[in-house]
């Protein structure tokens, strides 16, 4: 008889787990897969292009139907997890409880909602699935309509910059700074803003929300400061937590994500993890490239066989149509390191190397990123840049010719 294999979360870990297990072998596992949204596994990165009217639904699912048929995966979509029994080894839904030899739970990221008045209101959202886009796309349409995007990190940015394009006033509030203080210095934040201002998206930093006002729908938003922004839609995009609770609740380990070792493996080791709700070696990811490293480990983990997840060094790049934005690494510049920076505000390019040993070790680019994947890898491969430091900056064809 197979050994069954239960998985929970129908997202982008979960999905790539899925391909990876049934190239390698087919039939090893009677597969039932548990989703909390009522569809199967689509390109969640892509929701930006959706939310801007570049992309359309159907044109971002990873899984079909038929997918999942072919594959012989009981898809049980719209079915959230409710409790995981390890000593019965069986997880409970709504419909009654599904017994497992090996379970994985891929459950991603819950959007932080801000602790503050008004939170509940009808028009606030979040940017996390398809959901979210329909309800933000439901209250666009009408040029009078105005959008608070609280957050100003690279998913306040990109619901922005799709609302904006959608014909909405729209407004980014955002607590630090400068935008997308986690990925860019000062100079590029501000470049970014300057971008965002010149398509008409109002910008404020150092904006602490304290309360969202509205009767039963939200109306506007009030600052500390006490600066009121009409709101007839507010997205928060402050942050995500690992979404751990049927973990929590079953005695794994769990500090802010569910702790796996190099295997994928839970404090039960019948029990993977990965993906955003995931922690490895204090880390929780919250970028597809180290997920879907993860979700090739557990595939062989789950085969039997033992590789270890490494992490590698993570390239952010802003998915907004127009505006070049990379950064990966020590994109500040840690004491000690050396930075090499090239400004040309004319034509709204700013460059930042940091380098430290010899060796390249951070990178902010904005207005010019067609290097951003060369200065990853050789950051990744901490590979000697002395040969090619006087051209480093100009990228990769002019380093490359005059090394040859
Ligand atoms: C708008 C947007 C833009 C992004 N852009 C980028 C980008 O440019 N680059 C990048 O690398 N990353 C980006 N990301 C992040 C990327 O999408 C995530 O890192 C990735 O989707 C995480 O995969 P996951 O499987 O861990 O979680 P998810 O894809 O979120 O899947 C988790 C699934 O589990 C379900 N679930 C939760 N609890 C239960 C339960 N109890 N029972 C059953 N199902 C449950 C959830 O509903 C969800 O469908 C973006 C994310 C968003 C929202």
């Amino acid at each position: 008889m197979k050994r069954k294999l239960v998985v929970v979360g129908a997202g982008m870990a979960s999905g790539r787990v899925l391909e990876h297990l049934l190239k390698a072998a087919s039939d090893a596992y009677e597969v039932t897969l548990f989703g909390a949204e009522p569809r199967g596994n689509y390109n969640r990165i892509m929701l930006s292009p959706v939310l801007a009217g570049q992309a359309k639904y159907e044109e971002i699912i990873i899984h079909t139907a038929a997918w999942y048929g072919e594959h012989n995966i009981h898809c049980r979509l719209g079915e959230a997890v409710t409790k995981i029994d390890r000593a019965a080894k069986k997880v409970r839904t709504r419909n009654g409880e599904t017994p497992y030899d090996k379970l994985v739970i891929a459950t991603g990221s819950a959007p932080f909602i801000i602790p503050v008045a008004g939170k509940e209101l009808q028009g606030v959202l979040s940017f996390r699935d398809l959901d979210d886009v329909n309800a933000m796309l439901s209250a666009a349409g009408n040029p009078d309509t105005h959008a608070v995007v609280l957050g100003g990190g690279l998913l306040g940015i990109e619901a922005a910059a799709g609302l904006k394009t959608r014909g909405m006033n729209v407004t980014v509030l955002h607590l630090m700074g400068h935008l997308m203080e986690r990925q860019l210095d000062p100079s590029a934040g501000r470049l970014l803003q300057k971008e965002l201002e010149g398509r008409g998206i109002e910008v404020h930093c150092h904006a602490q929300t304290k309360a969202i006002l509205g009767h039963k729908r939200a109306e506007a938003v009030l600052l500390e400061s006490g600066t009121i922004y009409p709101a007839d839609l507010v997205v928060m995009a402050t942050g995500i937590r690992p979404e751990t609770r049927i973990a929590t609740d079953a005695g794994l380990h769990v500090e802010r994500g569910i702790v796996v070792d190099d295997q994928m493996r839970t404090s039960d080791s019948d029990i993977l993890a990965i993906g955003e709700c995931a922690e490895h070696q204090g880390i929780c990811y919250g970028l597809v490239d180290p997920i879907y490293a993860m979700a090739a480990v557990a595939a062989q983990t789950l085969m039997g066989e033992e590789v270890a997840f490494r992490p590698v060094e993570l390239g952010t790049h802003l998915k907004v149509s127009g505006v070049g934005v990379f950064s990966a690494g020590d994109f500040l510049g840690a004491p000690g390191t050396e930075l090499v920076t090239l400004n040309d505000s004319g034509i709204g390019i700013y460059k930042k190397l940091v380098i430290a040993n010899g060796r390249l070790v951070g990178a902010v680019l904005f207005g010019d990123t067609d290097d951003g994947l060369w200065y990853l890898d050789l950051i990744r491969s901490g590979a000697s840049i002395e040969a090619i430091r006087d051209d480093l900056m100009f990228g990769r064809a002019l380093a490359e010719r005059r090394a040859a």
